[in-house]
């Protein structure tokens, strides 16, 4: 047996899994008070397991926890919420893999950000419930970038620091991370218009609580914009990051 100061414990959503050995499955999780962690769970793809429904995809678990040489590994799991529409529902799925994806790409192993856990665990209870998950998921993007410091300016122009003025024709640019008022986003190449309707949700997303957020009546216009403007903020994130860590890997070498 581990000895006491071996263990530890901790909540954690599990964000994927992939088979190991015989009858392991290797665990990337997101934990409460550990951040990202990967976790070795032993004889789970034996039909004998009694750890094997506590450590389903997208499930909230109460874990115990043995520290590893290689992995970590988890000595005990109990339920703490099932999200069992999550697995169940093949287009609830598919958003609960785009968040676990999300959370995955954003953080690195053995970085805590409770709030970060705080809002997949509230996020994850909000898709399981609701037949329209736009609002849900565009509130998590926004909200995931806040809490992961990619948090883009929305009231100012990035270039002169004006506030910006209530029109159609401001800009927003990926690699500025925020807006441009008309002057300066008119020049400076790869910004894109932002209409006022547009701007106006993502700031809504960006300040205001989830109960209000819930009741937003969006055009499908909007609605179109709102995502591929996200979308394409959040892409180019991602890559930028990719990129940086490819470049300091060469750097090593
Ligand atoms: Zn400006």
């Amino acid at each position: 047996m581990p000895t006491k100061d071996r263990l530890y414990r901790t909540d954690a959503i599990i964000l994927r899994r992939s088979d190991f050995g015989e009858a392991d499955r290797l665990l990337t999780v997101f934990s409460s008070e550990f951040g990202k962690l990967r976790l070795l769970a032993k004889g789970v793809r034996k039909t004998t397991s009694r750890k094997a429904g506590h450590v389903e995809l997208f499930m909230l678990s109460h874990m115990l926890v043995a520290k590893g040489r290689t992995w970590d590994i988890i000595s005990q799991a109990e339920i703490v919420e099932a999200y069992r529409d999550l697995r169940e529902d093949l287009d609830k799925t598919s958003h609960a893999y785009y968040l676990a994806e999300l959370v995955d790409r954003f953080t690195e192993e053995h970085d805590p950000n409770v709030p970060l856990f705080e809002l997949l665990a509230l996020t994850l209870v909000q898709l399981s419930h609701t037949d329209d998950p736009f609002l849900v998921l565009r509130y998590f993007e926004m909200h995931l970038l806040s809490l992961t410091g990619f948090q883009p300016q929305l009231r100012f122009c990035v270039a002169c620091q004006e506030a910006l003025e209530p029109v159609d024709n401001n800009y927003f640019h990926f690699a500025d991370g925020g807006t441009l008022c008309p002057t300066h986003g008119e020049v400076r190449a790869h910004a894109e218009v932002i209409p006022l309707a547009v701007l106006k949700v993502l700031r809504y997303l960006q300040t205001q609580p989830w109960e209000k957020v819930a009741g937003l009546q969006l055009t499908p216009a909007t609605r179109q914009q709102v995502e591929a403007l996200l979308l394409g903020y959040i892409t180019f994130v991602l890559e930028r990051q990719l990129k940086s860590v490819d470049f300091l890997r060469k750097l090593r070498r």
